[in-house]
């Protein structure tokens, strides 16, 4: 029946939702996802689901009997010895990604992970990176991650050597972000979410990102001509983790006002907003 309905109504499938929510951590509960689905369905949104291994058959089932809402992602590790059988095994399990990839044991350049990039970049992958700071959970708990491994910088030789492969840099490389938005103006396949605490910290002074994506209609040297406003390099992500829904509404509105701030014309910013995921969802 669904091929039928795909045969006649391609275009009714895939029409363009309001919004996309590029980072959403399941935790596990089949109650949040329900929760959840409902919220996206009033909105007529879709979400990027970052699910773990255990979460796979589960997730396919509820996507299944939920079609049309989440693009499920695998959320494992870089240093996993099993990196690429799990790589493989999300893509067969119809996954669009993998993330939030975090905590890596070398920088995400290192040439160690390059199987796994090249792998993805095969399956047309989307790639979600932690940027920047990192929290720190247990203070008693020997812990091998460093911030220092996952700074923005280290994204643009992935960016480089795997052309295909499109990268969201969660937090905007907090606090990085005139390294991330310098880095974005070269690297067409890096793109950027503002979830977490950046927002929150300059929600005083949002106009600020005008200074970091500065260069809308500015003729510069070796800069490539387009008409795409620099804050397109941004999507939606509301970084929903611990089944907290209510982080959705609070991120949206921040990203509302940063957008209005900066003076974002409407159409790029439901390109931020739905536009531009939509297009690599959907090529
Ligand atoms: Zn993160």
């Amino acid at each position: 029946m669904r091929l039928i309905l795909l045969t006649l109504f391609p275009l009714l499938l895939q029409s363009q939702p309001k919004l996309i929510d590029a980072h959403v951590h399941h935790n596990g509960d089949p109650a949040f996802l329900t929760k959840f689905h409902d919220k996206l369905a009033a909105l007529d949104a879709q979400a990027l689901l970052i699910t773990l291994e255990k979460d796979v058959p589960s997730v396919q089932n509820f996507i299944k009997s939920h079609p049309n809402r989440f693009f499920g992602i695998g959320q494992m590790s870089l240093d996993s010895p099993n990196a690429l059988q799990l790589v493989d095994m999300f893509h067969n399990a119809g996954f669009r990604g993998l993330g939030e990839l975090t905590g890596p044991e070398a920088a995400y350049d290192d040439k160690r992970y390059w199987p796994i990039y090249e792998r993805a970049e095969k399956y047309g992958m989307i790639l979600i990176f932690h940027t920047g700071i990192v929290n720190r959970r247990n203070f008693a708990e020997p812990q091998n991650v460093s911030s220092d491994r996952m700074r923005i910088t280290t994204l643009d030789l992935i960016a480089r050597r795997f052309p295909k492969l499109t990268l969201i840099a969660a937090h905007l490389g907090n606090p990085d972000y005139a390294w991330a938005a310098e880095l974005g103006r070269w690297n067409p396949n890096l793109l950027f979410d503002v979830s977490g605490s950046t927002l929150y910290k300059k929600q005083a002074d949002l106009a600020y990102f005008k200074s970091i994506f500065w260069w809308d209609g500015v003729v510069s040297p070796h800069t490539p001509k387009t008409n795409i406003s620099a804050f397109e390099k941004l999507v939606f992500g509301s970084d929903i983790f611990n089944g907290e829904i209510a982080e959705f509404d609070r991120e949206l509105d921040l990203y509302k006002k940063l957008l209005k701030a900066c003076d974002v014309p409407e159409a790029s910013q439901q390109n931020v907003f739905n536009g531009t995921l939509h297009r690599i969802l959907n090529k």
